[in-house]
């Protein structure tokens, strides 16, 4: 068995997130009359491994393809599914400007240099695609602005737009028959464009957008499924640093001061930490 894979609930199987080069989760959602895949895939080569592991289960093939951002590692496996691709309009205008660019060093680079992707974004293209880069960056045909719900024949699938401080375009999908919602990377913190950070009020807005689905089981794209309770602790430590942050702004001392008594811990993990970072980036920057 390949644990690459995953039926996570009746309608979908996906491939998890692999960080080696930071490809995020892909999702095939099959209703009775077409299967709707969730992301393209960092690559051509991503994409091959999720559609030949479909055909391995007898899945039905993607019929339509949904973006959750414009983000390299969730769209430029486009031009390997010859499929309609749908996205928000932002996420069509980023694409729209990158397609037709070269990728050699010297052009990641001048993208490093004008902030349009991060160093470790670069880094991780050049090791997900090696040193003889064609790269064909796709363009969406199916735009929408706010919210859009796609009928596969027995499933259905709502497809919200949600923006945050990771991408403008941050989209979430819900498959209401499974009660899946997939996250995309909105909750995280931004990456692109300066430092990383965190506003508390858009994390919170984000947070309270995910709880209102309802949904049983919640995946983050570059994270492992978890169920509604284990998404609830797994953020609650996060959702408390917010709420510090809203509190006493970017008086560091105090937020972790305050965050240690609450867990009753005397060290904070290494991933709280850095989530103090962010957020007093954010902090800061308000
Ligand atoms: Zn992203």
């Amino acid at each position: 068995m390949d644990h690459r894979f995953e039926q996570i609930s009746p309608h979908i199987v996906i491939m998890h997130a692999e960080h080696e080069t930071d490809r995020p989760v892909l999702a095939a959602i099959a209703g009775g009359g077409r299967t709707l895949l969730m992301d393209a895939g960092a690559s051509p080569a991503h994409a091959d491994c999720f559609r030949e592991e479909l055909d391995r289960r007898g899945f039905r093939q993607p019929d339509l393809l949904v973006l959750t951002h414009w983000h390299w590692d969730h769209s430029f496996g486009i031009s390997a599914w010859n499929v309609p691709v749908i996205a928000h309009e932002k996420t069509a205008g980023v694409l729209g400007g990158l397609s037709g660019r070269g990728w050699s060093d010297e052009e990641l680079e001048e993208l490093v240099q004008a902030e349009i992707i991060s160093r470790e974004s670069a880094q991780h293209i050049r090791l997900e695609y090696g040193e003889a880069r064609q790269i064909t960056v796709g363009k969406p045909d199916i735009l929408f602005t706010h919210s859009l719900v796609i009928d596969l024949g027995d499933v259905s699938c709502e497809l919200r737009h949600v923006g945050g401080d990771h991408a403008a375009d941050s989209c979430v999908l819900y498959v209401r028959e499974d009660k899946v919602l997939f996250l995309g990377d909105a909750l995280g913190p931004s990456v692109y464009g300066g430092p990383r950070m965190y506003s508390s009020i858009e994390f919170l807005r984000l947070l309270e957008t995910a709880y209102s689905f309802g949904a049983d089981w919640l995946v983050e794209s570059h994270g492992v499924p978890m169920s509604g309770a284990e998404f609830r602790a797994d953020l609650a430590p996060w959702e408390r640093i917010a709420r510090l942050a809203e509190v006493f702004g970017a008086d560091r001392e105090r937020v972790l001061l305050e965050l240690r008594a609450d867990l009753q811990l005397d060290e904070l993990p290494a991933d709280l930490l850095q989530g103090v970072e962010y957020f007093m980036a954010g902090a800061r920057g308000a």
